[in-house]
């Protein structure tokens, strides 16, 4: 179902997840993904450009990164669960429900009919199927033949041409039933002769429901449809068949919406099983395959600690960026947990390429510069430089914190360079960000240690 905006819709949660800082290219390069997908799945252009519109201007409203992600996910959550609907609209039925089904040749009526007779059986109503589709010959034999399958009786007359005369051959026995549901004859197009016929048929059998059929492959004409129905005979809702094998199925879905008439159900197949209440927000979330994100943004919440973050700022401009700053720069990276928990969290990234071994190397690498700096002392945190040329002071720091030489002098190289960066660097326009395990790797370090100094920013 909606696959490819499925994908795209992912893809993006997990640009915006992974991205580490939330600018106006991401912003414009998720709208363009977005509105790519919703054109394919034939959602009108309109309506795309005006999603696109509220996205671009609302999708950096927040001053830091870490709401900018949780805002700008929840926008796009929101605003497409809006075009599909909004809320949950719900059939509500009393306690005796005459529901009569309209719609063009070859949407599904019949089926719909049998699927939901099955449905409601299931939930304890007493269903009786009604067959009035008096043009084409085979509907009454398709009908009887759905109700044998699901243990449910279709009434149906295949001599009589007049609807209204079937229903008052059974009008007596039908009302054993405290759900019936009526199928009624399509035609290739809204003609008037159906409108008379639908009119006709409400007139005398009183429907408690008038539910439009339509299948998803005819995209966002449905609007017409549904409109012109809502118009003519009073249509209370829509159920969109098809929507497993139409990729057109936002547009007919959106088309609902805009024409104010709420879906119900979806078709997800041929078998009688194969129907389900449709809900918006939870339709989204099994399209994003939400994993644990809310639990992912509130982590990166709780550990942007605006205070140090200021603090830090503070010294990197006026150059004072001790070791026991980048000490804290990685206790704040550790507090988040173990990167490949994180990476997991993350929907989508879980799946990606980045290894457990680098992962792995990243974070214990992270823990010996910890170790290495609380065996300095504290003139060494104050002044790395002292130690550059001193063996015997690594030798001695190596030793009281069991990491080895080489291993400090690679913090003292990254911390270096984060300080030097921090003071004056160049555009950074092709680090990229939507890749962690590029980000990963050195080169990509020092382009991050440079964007982290322009942007005055350390997370
Ligand atoms: P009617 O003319 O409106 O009564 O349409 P039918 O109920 O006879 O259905 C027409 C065709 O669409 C049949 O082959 C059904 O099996 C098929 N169909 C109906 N609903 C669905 C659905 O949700 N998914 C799929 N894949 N096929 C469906
Ligand atoms: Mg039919």
């Amino acid at each position: 179902m909606l696959e490819s905006l499925g994908n795209i819709l992912r893809k993006s949660v997990d640009k915006i997840t992974s991205a580490i800082f939330v600018d106006k290219k991401l912003v414009d390069s998720i709208v363009k993904d977005l509105q790519r997908a919703l054109i394919s799945a034939d959602v009108n252009i309109a309506l795309v450009k005006e999603l696109s519109e509220k996205i671009k201007s609302e999708g950096e409203k927040y001053v830091k990164d870490v709401e900018k992600k949780e805002h700008l996910i929840k926008l796009l959550n929101d605003e497409i669960t809006e075009i599909l609907g909004g809320e949950k609209k719900e059939l509500k039925l009393e306690k005796q429900e005459k529901i009569l089904f309209v719609g063009l040749y070859g949407t599904g009526k019949t089926t719909t009919i049998s699927k939901l007779a099955f449905y409601y059986k299931k939930r304890g109503r007493k269903v009786a199927m009604l067959g009035l589709d008096v043009h084409r010959p085979a509907a009454s034999d398709q009908l009887e033949q759905l109700g044998k399958k699901i243990d449910v009786p279709a009434f149906v007359d295949k001599q009589e041409k007049n609807p209204i005369k079937i229903y008052e051959k059974y009008e007596k026995e039908l009302k054993k039933y405290d759900l019936i549901l009526i199928d009624s004859a399509g035609r290739d197009a809204l003609e008037k002769s159906l409108i008379e016929e639908i009119k006709n048929i409400s007139k005398i059998l009183k429907p408690t429901h008038t539910i439009l059929v339509i299948a998803a492959d005819i995209g966002q004409t449905a609007k017409t449809q549904a409109q012109k129905l809502k118009e003519t005979i009073g249509i209370d809702g829509v159920i969109i068949t098809r929507m497993d094998s139409s990729a057109k199925a936002g547009g007919a879905l959106t088309a609902c919406h805009e024409a104010n008439a709420s879906v119900y159900f979806i078709g997800t197949g041929e078998k009688p099983q194969d129907i389900e209440t449709f809900n918006p927000t939870s339709f989204i979330s099994r399209l994003l395959g939400m994993g644990d994100l809310e639990s992912l943004l509130e982590k990166v919440r709780n550990v942007t600690d605006d205070k140090a973050q200021k603090k830090l700022t503070k010294r990197l401009e006026e150059g004072k960026f001790t070791l026991d700053d980048f000490a804290q720069q990685l206790d704040s990276m550790q507090s988040m947990g173990p990167l490949s928990s994180i990476t997991k969290m993350i929907p989508g990234l879980g799946k990606t390429k980045v290894s457990e071994d680098m992962l792995e190397g990243q974070e214990s690498k992270m823990k010996h510069w910890k170790h290495a700096i609380k065996s300095m002392t504290l003139e060494e945190r104050e002044n790395p430089e002292i130690l550059e040329k001193q063996t015997a002071r690594l030798q001695r720091i190596a030793k009281g914190s069991g990491t080895t030489t080489g291993e400090i002098r690679q913090l003292l190289k990254q911390y270096k360079m984060i300080k030097e960066l921090a003071s004056g660097a160049k555009g950074l326009e092709d680090i990229d960000m939507s890749n962690p395990q590029k980000l990963m790797s050195n080169k990509q370090m020092m382009k991050l240690a440079k964007k982290f100094g322009k942007k005055k920013r350390m997370f």
